[in-house]
Order: C-alpha cells, then sequence, then structure tokens
C-alpha cells in the first residue's frame, strides 16, 4: 500500500465528475486500499478518488471508536436513495482538499444509499447523524461538488480566500502581482 497525493482546492480534478466503475478488480481494490492509507496518514474520515486525481466514482470512509473496533469501508458506485430534506442536522465540517478549514454546513439527518462494494456486490444501508453526513460530502465529490459550495455566501468567500492563501504558502500557486488599486483591497489582515 501507498500514500497517494491529496488535491488541493483549485485543482480542477475536483470539479469534474467522476465515472461509474465496471471492472471490479485489483486494481480497484489496490487504489481503495491506498485511499484508505492515505485518508489516516491525513487523519480523515472520508476520501473521494477524486481528491487523489482518479475520476472513479469510489470513496473510502472511517470513523474510528472508542472500543478500537473502527467503523467505515469502501463505497463504489453509490446512488442517494432517500434524504429526510425536511430533517436536517448543523454540524461542523472539514475536507482533505481544504486543510484547516471548518464550516458549519446543514445536511440531511437520515438518508438510504445504495452502493456496490469492491466485489461489485450491490448493497443498501440507511444512515444518520455524522455517518450520513459523511457520505453525502463524499458522494458531492463524485458530482465535483465541494463542501464550500453549502456555505453561506461571507463563509464561502472567506474559506475561498484562505485556501487561495494556503496554496500560495504551500508553493502550489505563485502570488498574483499586486495591481494599484486593484487586489489588495479585499485582502483580510492576517
Ligand atoms: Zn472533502
Amino acid at each position: 500500500m501507498s500514500r497517494l497525493e491529496i488535491r488541493i482546492f483549485g485543482d480542477p480534478v475536483l470539479r469534474q465528475r467522476a465515472h461509474e466503475v465496471e471492472d471490479f478488480d485489483g486494481r480497484l481494490a489496490k487504489l481503495a486500499g491506498d485511499m484508505f492509507d492515505t485518508m489516516r496518514a491525513a487523519e480523515g474520515v472520508g476520501l473521494a478518488a477524486n481528491q487523489v486525481g482518479v475520476l472513479k466514482r469510489l470513496f473510502t470512509w472511517e470513523v474510528p471508536q472508542e472500543d478500537g473496533d473502527d467503523l467505515g469501508g469502501a463505497v463504489v458506485n453509490p446512488t442517494l436513495l432517500d434524504a429526510s430534506e425536511e430533517d436536517l442536522q448543523d454540524g461542523e465540517e472539514g475536507c482533505l482538499s481544504f486543510p484547516g478549514l471548518f464550516y458549519p454546513v446543514q445536511r440531511p439527518l437520515r438518508i438510504e444509499v445504495g452502493y456496490q462494494d469492491l466485489g461489485g456486490d450491490h448493497q443498501k444501508v440507511q444512515l444518520e447523524g455524522y455517518f450520513a453526513r459523511i457520505w453525502l460530502h463524499e458522494m458531492d465529490h463524485l458530482n465535483g461538488i465541494l463542501f464550500v459550495d453549502h456555505l453561506a455566501k461571507h463563509d464561502k468567500q472567506e474559506a475561498l480566500r484562505r485556501i487561495r492563501d494556503y496554496r500560495i504558502e504551500q508553493g502550489l500557486d505563485d502570488p498574483t502581482p499586486p495591481k494599484p488599486g486593484g487586489l489588495l483591497l479585499g485582502r483580510r489582515p492576517r
């Protein structure tokens, strides 16, 4: 198993729709294993294939439990079958593609999802609370949707500004040359 590079917001692959998985072979299992390693090393609870630059409808998730018997798995070709649109939950959400950023996101409290496991067998599951939040977040990734898309306007603007700063700090982007009277006006003091 090996760790993969996690793509940071700004990478176009995060905005693309991932393709249905058709081959349930050793390569898929290897990718899922590598994604587990990558997710654990980054201390995340979920990771979608887009986030490691692979446009396949696959995500991994894992929530540590106090008894050490962690809950998680690999989910292929998920479809949202039902969601409690009237019954919502509020909570903080983050994303490995937005390091260090957490914002409140409202999500349905309960969902039902159909999916395939790594062997290609069809499964169905009902999820509630934090688990529903994780799965909805990861299913969004497979459609090129990111958690910042669910934020209130002010939070979204701040998040995008902070991730731009992060990319520059990490050397992923060149700082934009300041233009007189222009871009600096919108920047927050740090
Ligand atoms: Zn994410």
